[in-house]
């Protein structure tokens, strides 16, 4: 992913909840990140390392620590793992039992993605069923048809030419990783390990963990917790990081060198993405740093509807991944991966889309 033989797709929920908590749950996201998986490898013709934000994914950083609801100002909701989202003071007082309750649910998460993704589920030749009814029908949903029937036919074309596909592993299973931000530090020391046979410390507690935007300061805890630790992590970049700090970044978290360590995810809005990216990249390949780049189209397109709903136009998701793209190319570097948001279920989160969502739909959910 770091030299370009490879692509990075994480995604997920936004938070993982524990009200919305079910095996249909965590197959329809499986379902939606398979569906991805398939078309980018299909597309771009490399391996595609499926990396969710899955098992873990509880904790949401705030910018304001109160919010105002209906006039009375409240603490903010931080995500399952440490308050509720009613809005009662009582809801919003951290539970230390709710640490507790994420790492069980996450342990049930995991055990479920491995059936689903060993089990027959993620099999090759289910590839038509990967496609959500609710899309089946709408022009994405007709090419997706039209591309899983080639991949049947090129199936077919290898047992045709004698491979045996019925006991070739990668066809019939898939490893999907497990990642979320490493927002709680107290939380990811608790299942930090140290490996016997190597001596390296390992947090645990996903296989990759990431820093968010607002966490990433280089004198900081966050950074200072996972220099420390060997899984592959990753770093927010918004429009205000500059070169420099991209430097100093790379030389705290990867002084090693080692590709596929740190991956910087630029969420810079689909304004600013070719602008404020190009320097970034200049910076590492000038100073030959293995980063791993992908792309977070979400998070600096976010904006409140005139309903009050926070939301997104895909258009602007889409501008900004064809503006990370541009912006490698012109670097020649590589972009070497995505980092979406996304959900199995059928709702009206995003404006526009294959079916164009105005702000007035956006409370179907
Ligand atoms: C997130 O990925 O959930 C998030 C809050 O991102 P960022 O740190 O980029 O704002």
């Amino acid at each position: 992913m770091a030299v370009g033989n490879a692509f990075l797709l994480q995604a997920g929920d936004c938070a993982e909840s524990f009200d919305d908590f079910s095996a249909i749950s965590i197959r329809e996201k499986l379902r939606v990140i398979l569906q991805m998986a398939v078309v980018l490898t299909y597309s771009i013709g490399v391996p595609v390392v499926k990396v969710g934000r899955i098992a873990g994914q509880f904790a949401k950083p705030r910018s304001a620590a109160t919010e105002l609801v209906d006039g009375t100002e409240l603490p903010s909701f931080r995500g399952h793992i440490i308050n509720a989202e009613a809005p009662t003071a009582a809801a919003r007082v951290p539970d230390p039992e709710r640490l507790v309750m994420a790492y069980h649910q996450s342990a049930s998460t995991l055990n479920l993605l491995r059936a689903f993704t060993k089990g027959g589920f993620a099999d090759l030749s289910r590839v038509h069923a990967w496609t959500q009814e609710f899309v089946a029908s709408s022009p994405e949903g007709r090419r997706y048809e039209a591309l899983a029937n080639e991949i049947e036919r090129a199936l077919r074309f290898m047992r045709a030419c004698g491979m045996d596909t019925e006991s070739t592993a990668a066809l019939h299973e898939v490893d999907v990783y497990t990642s979320h931000e490493a927002l709680l530090v107290g939380y990811e020391e608790a299942l930090t390990r140290q490996d016997s046979l190597t001596g390296a410390w390992y947090d645990c507690s996903a296989h990759m963990l990431w820093i968010g935007e607002r966490t990433r300061q280089l004198d900081g805890a966050h950074v200072e917790f996972l220099r420390g630790v060997h899984n592959p992590i990753g770093v927010k970049l918004g429009p205000s990081a500059t070169a420099e700090q991209v430097l100093d970044l790379c030389h705290v978290l990867n002084p090693a060198r080692i590709p596929g360590r740190l991956t910087f995810i630029t969420r810079m809005g689909a304004q600013n993405v070719e602008d404020a990216v190009r320097p970034l990249l200049r910076a590492a390949r000038d100073a030959g740093h293995p980063v791993v780049w992908a792309c977070d189209p979400m998070h600096g397109n976010t904006f409140t509807s005139a309903t009050g709903r926070k939301t997104r136009h895909f258009e602007d998701i889409l501008d900004e991944v064809a503006g990370f793209v541009r912006a490698h190319h012109a670097e020649g570097t590589w972009p070497g991966g995505v980092h979406v948001e996304l959900t199995g279920h059928e709702v009206t989160e995003c404006l526009g889309g294959a079916d164009d969502i105005v702000d007035s739909m956006l409370d179907d959910r």
